[in-house]
């Protein structure tokens, strides 16, 4: 449907057989194209959402749309969602490239275009030439991207990805988290992006939504949580130098310019108007402000 958000949640809960509702009334948008991130300890119910989203587990009360559309009552394959998790689940019989292929080879394509965009796939998630390997040679980092690049080729709704790179050792994960951005950027897919990881949510997402036991606390930008965080979110965001500073100007793609130590700054997720304070949060990555 043209206009609808990507992914709609109102007032969703996930009750399991044994009563104990792991998800309490969760109400979240996601945007065509946006990254949302589900950030929470473990046991607060970022799984069971995920899992709610995709057909796996019932939504007990509530309404779960994908691109304007009830899911209640669709099953899992039919839902268009794109999923990856902890651990990369690869066809170990089939090559890298026969991996990739497999949701798109029945699709009435010739195996030359299947091929094409099999090529095209992994050369978006970095690993232009492997399609011939097997998947026994691959590191972990090499399986998880080939995992990306499986569940991107049926061009899905929506991505649902549930702690991807939670296997991975710390180097790796800080790597593969700013190329996990690009990748899903560049694929223009919606996602939800399950986490534990402070850092990882804030490079990998547009907005971070914090859970905690079952229910969605606060959603936003870095900017939005670090300058006006509720008290329940507080445990969650992680002490990092924050500084205020005057907006001077609205960016035309959304965001505002601001003056920092005498040189103008461009904060694309902000939100304010000219002469407004805004509270920047300095990270060390040269993903973001
Ligand atoms: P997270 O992914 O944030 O670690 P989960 O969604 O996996 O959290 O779990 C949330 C809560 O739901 C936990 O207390 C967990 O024990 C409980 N839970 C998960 N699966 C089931 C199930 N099948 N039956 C009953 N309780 C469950
Ligand atoms: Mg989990």
């Amino acid at each position: 449907m043209a206009g609808s958000s990507a992914l709609s949640l109102t007032h969703v809960t996930v009750t399991y057989a044994d009563g104990y509702e792991a998800v309490h009334d969760v109400s979240v948008e996601v945007e065509p194209g946006e990254i949302l991130a589900l950030l929470g300890a473990s046991g607060s119910g970022k799984s069971s959402m995920l899992r709610g989203i995709a057909g796996l587990e019932e939504v007990t009360t509530g309404h779960v749309l994908i691109q304007g559309e009830d899911t209640a009552g669709i099953p899992v394959h039919r839902r268009g969602c794109g999923m990856v998790f902890q651990s990369p689940q690869l066809f170990p019989h089939r090559t890298v490239g026969q991996n990739v292929a497999y949701g798109i080879e029945r699709s009435g394509r010739s195996r030359a275009a299947v091929h094409q965009e099999v090529a095209q796939w992994l050369e978006l998630v970095g690993l232009a030439g492997f399609a011939g390997r097997a998947v026994t040679t691959l590191s972990g980092g090499q399986a998880q991207r080939v995992a990306l690049a499986r569940s991107l080729a049926p061009r899905p709704r929506i991505m649902l990805l549930d702690e991807p790179l939670s296997a991975l050792d710390r180097r790796l994960r800080e790597e593969l988290s700013v190329e996990l951005r690009r990748i899903l950027t560049q694929a223009g897919t919606a996602a939800v992006y399950v986490t534990h990881d402070h850092d990882e949510a804030f490079t990998v997402a547009d907005r971070v939504a914090i859970m905690r036991d079952g229910r969605v606390v606060q959603v936003g930008t870095m900017s939005d949580l670090y300058g006006h965080p509720v008290p329940e979110a507080e445990g969650f965001l992680r002490a990092i130098p924050t500084v205020r500073a005057i907006a001077v100007r609205k960016l035309p793609g959304g965001g505002v310019r601001v003056v920092l130590d005498r040189s103008e700054v461009d904060l694309p997720d902000a939100r304010g108007e000219v002469g407004d304070e805004v509270v920047v949060a300095l990270k060390e990555h040269g993903s973001s402000h």
